[in-house]
């Protein structure tokens, strides 16, 4: 068996060995309760409030802004349907078409139960309109939910200046930066950000943990009601060995900043540059100017991208395909679809997401054993007539 070229690191990663290390004592000898009167449980609590000292100073904010969260998904349900509970009169909520599904469907549901959601589009390089932003703000609007960075493509959407808009109109702005955090710096003090959600499984911590940073003074409403944890925010005795990872997890994507935005950006340029060197009839999705230094989301026509996967398996390869999975056919992603990638490309779009574990001589033999893997592909492919 070959071994493992995980190049699939927005769908996941791999938890640091420093912060297996960090978290595991919370595991076996310290699991005592955080809300606990004695010392044995008291000394977790002083390492939880060091987690969420570490998480505040790679966002830029004050450690009392963070809420710990069970996960990406519960930090955007949290911030939307907290904000929509505390405005009760706002009944709109405004966003994307090319948000994850932890918004969209979100926002779904909510309009099943009587909400008005409005979704901006992009163009086909996936940037916003940002007079289209604008034009959809009204008074009933309660919240903005754009994402920082789009999971698929990488694409960056500039987040500084939409909160502003959305501030400057009086709305409160979450954005899922969940892709974004610990590949892109960040400085909560300097911008208008009022809600942001994170997840620990995307920057080298284990599942099951997340992040809602919420400024001072955002009107919020409980969405979990238990205990008086997180300051009564979310009840639910805290995932301790969750949140200490997390925060050593956010310490080392601090070290780290730096090497994303140029070793692992290298690496990323070049394995682009080889595949449309070696691959005829392929094209790079999303917006190359501003992108994740991690991503890279490429289309190659006539084929299936799971045909592909699944050939890129055998070499041990892992990435991603832009379908999913809908009553049984593979639909071409929302996002490919929204920003008008061509039926036949958006099919055979793969996305590899690196990380700072990845290598040159791994890119090189990705970029090796591609262009046999399509060749082969479109031998067989109906749609290609040559
Ligand atoms: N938002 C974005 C942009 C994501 O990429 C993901 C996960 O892929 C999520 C939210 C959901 O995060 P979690 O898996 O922690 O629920």
């Amino acid at each position: 068996m070959n071994p493992v070229i995980y190049m699939d690191n927005n769908a996941t990663t791999r938890v640091a060995d420093e912060v297996v290390e960090e978290m595991l004592p919370y595991l076996t000898e310290k699991y005592g309760n955080p809300s606990s009167m004695h010392s044995f449980g008291g000394q977790v609590g002083k390492k939880i409030a060091e987690a969420r000292q570490r998480v505040s100073s790679l966002l830029g904010c004050h450690p009392e802004e963070i809420l710990f969260t069970s996960c990406g998904t519960e930090s955007d349900n949290t911030a939307i349907k907290g904000t929509l509970a505390s405005f009760p009169n706002k009944r709109k909520v405004v966003t994307t078409r090319v948000e994850h599904p932890a918004v969209l469907t979100t926002c779904r549901d909510l309009e099943r139960h009587g909400y008005s959601i409005s979704e901006i589009g992009v163009n086909r390089a996936g940037r916003l309109d940002l007079d289209e932003l604008g034009f959809r703000l009204d008074d009933n609007t309660a919240i903005v939910s754009i994402m920082w960075a789009n999971n698929e493509t990488g694409t960056i959407f500039p987040i500084d200046q939409i909160a502003e808009i959305v501030k400057g109109r009086g709305i409160v702005f979450h954005t899922d930066a969940v892709q974004a955090v610990g590949k892109i710096p960040m400085n909560l003090r300097e911008n208008n950000i009022d809600l942001l959600s994170l997840s620990g499984h995307k920057l080298h911590a284990p599942k099951g943990v997340g992040v809602l940073y919420v400024r001072k003074g955002t009107r919020l409403s409980t969405f979990m009601h238990g205990g008086h944890q997180e300051g009564g925010k979310r009840g639910g005795t805290e995932n301790v060995p969750g949140i200490i990872a997390l925060g050593k997890a956010c310490e080392l994507a601090k070290k780290h900043l730096e090497e994303e935005n140029t070793r692992v950006k290298a690496l990323r340029d070049r394995l682009q540059e080889k595949i449309l060197a070696g691959c005829p009839d392929c094209m790079i999705n999303g917006d190359t100017q501003d992108r994740l230094p991690n991503t890279l989301n490429v289309s190659f026509e006539y084929i299936e991208g799971e045909a592909i996967l699944l050939m890129l398996n055998k070499f041990g390869i892992c990435a991603s395909s832009g379908s999913a999975c809908t009553s049984g056919a593979l639909e071409p992603s929302h996002v490919l679809r929204a920003m008008g990638v061509p039926f036949t490309a958006a099919h055979g779009s793969i996305r590899f997401s690196l990380s700072r574990y990845n290598t040159q001589e791994e890119v090189d033999f990705v970029a090796d054993k591609l262009p046999g893997v399509v060749n082969r592909l479109r031998e067989l492919s109906p749609f290609v007539t040559t």
